[in-house]
């Protein structure tokens, strides 16, 4: 009784602050689990429940199951603004639900943070998790990343439901071993791209068998730790694919599964795997993909490409060694001349430890200029010096809207990488910054 109370008066709270203000974030949901934390277990839930959790791209997949179900005319609930811990998610079944905590939807698809899968889980039934990649990230927050993966593999040792897991990943497919009993373990792979390589070029973990601990073998890497390995000790690796996404060709976002050819906007590898396991998702629920994946648009800073005054420039989020790396892999890919705009913030949200950047792979083609700016703009442009880029041609601003405006001196080709918190007031500068030039 108490806890339906609570739930009528948030739903009430939810509404009220929608109407006051749009953005709300996570407020109502904090109040309601303040006033009862179990709240989440009271919500009455009749469909699917899909959970997505990765250290990169778990808001992109989200984003685009959500879209697949909606283009399958069935209706979703999503936390696709990335809301993704507990009271975020809270606050999203708020906003959906009826007064009595009813949710009317065909699935509930939800982004979750590593560290609360088993948090959220161990209350709400869940139906089908989605693991696509562990990095390291946010080490102040999540500890280490071994300690984040051990919690989600207990979590999985009496989960029953479907397991969607990445194949390429050496410490995401291992979670396919924790329950030996499910039988409903699903991976999906993405097949050897142009950009391969036979060695390692960036930092990366999962370099040793987890259950054995002999040196896994690589036969490619497409970024970072992500590629075919094995153990040659008990051939962790050789799983049976559920999806295979094979054919890729990054530059025109194009690639093959199940002998359906794809042709979205995408133009790097990282959204290809994004792709790869929304895919895996629809074959799982028998969802067409096709329409959804040709219209799906990348935006809100994430690969975001942005045209200012005739001056194309390409906008990426990257809050660890492997955003980062990816950004710089499409800037190498792309043969042009162009200028790197990096901006580097160390709020809580982006973790104060930003040593990560000297796990950033700064081998960049064709790079004339590079400005950086945001909090650590100095730490940032040490990081860029050191790995051999000429000094001269590096240019630190504290000041953002210095910044963009001292980008924008030449017509050159923008690319733009910045960190969590940088992300969205970097937007605004440039989109500043383009509105202001206009006048
Ligand atoms: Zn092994």
């Amino acid at each position: 009784m108490y806890n339906l109370l609570v739930l009528v008066i948030c739903k009430i709270l939810s509404f009220g602050i929608r109407i006051f203000k749009k953005n709300s974030g996570n407020v109502v949901g904090k109040i309601a689990r303040k006033l009862s934390p179990d709240i989440i277990k009271y919500f009455k839930i009749n469909c699917p429940v899909i959970a997505i959790t990765a250290t990169n791209g778990k808001t992109t997949s989200n984003n685009v199951i959500s879209y697949i179900v909606k283009k399958n005319g069935k209706k979703a609930v999503s936390n696709t603004e990335g809301n993704n811990m507990e009271t975020g998610i809270i606050t999203t079944l708020l906003k959906s639900s009826s007064i009595t905590g009813k949710i009317k939807a065909d699935f509930v698809t939800l982004e979750v943070d590593e560290s609360y899968v088993p948090v959220v889980f161990e209350k709400i039934r869940l139906d089908t998790l989605i693991v696509l990649d562990f990095f390291r990230d946010q080490l102040d927050r999540n500890g280490e990343e071994e300690a984040l993966i051990l919690k989600i593999n207990e979590f999985l040792k009496t989960y029953e439901g479907n397991l969607i897991l990445n194949n390429d990943d050496p410490n995401v497919a291992r979670l396919g071993r924790a329950n030996p009993d499910n039988k409903n373990v699903y991976y999906f792979s993405v097949d050897k791209y142009e950009y391969a390589t036979e060695t390692e070029k960036e930092a990366g973990e999962g370099k040793f068998c987890p259950f054995d601990k002999t040196r896994l073998e690589y036969e490619y890497y497409q970024y970072s730790h992500i590629g075919k390995f094995r153990c040659p000790t008990c051939n962790y690796g050789d799983e049976e694919i559920f999806l295979e996404v094979k054919n890729v060709n990054v530059k025109d976002g194009m690639f093959v599964a199940d002998d359906v050819e794809y042709k979205t906007l995408a133009n790097s590898i990282y959204a290809i795997y994004n792709f790869a396991a929304s895919l895996a998702f629809a074959k799982l629920y028998n969802l067409d993909a096709k329409e959804a994946l040709a219209t799906f648009k990348l935006d809100n800073g994430r690969c975001e490409e942005i045209e200012v005054n005739g001056c194309k420039t390409l906008i990426n989020l990257a809050k660890n060694p492997t955003g980062a790396n990816v950004s710089l892999r499409i800037l190498n890919e792309d043969s042009e001349e162009k200028e790197l705009l990096f901006v580097l913030n160390d709020n809580i949200a982006d973790g104060f430890d930003v040593s990560w950047i000297w796990d950033i792979n700064f081998n960049i083609n064709n790079v004339t200029r590079i400005i950086t700016s945001g909090q650590r703009a100095y730490d940032i442009a040490i990081r860029i010096k050191t790995s051999g880029f000429d000094a001269t041609k590096i240019e630190p601003y504290l000041e953002l809207d210095e910044a963009v405006k001292a980008l924008y001196k030449t017509n050159v080709k923008k690319y733009v990488i910045a960190n969590y918190t940088a992300l969205q007031p970097t937007r605004k500068a440039i989109l500043n910054y383009k509105l202001h030039k206009k006048k």
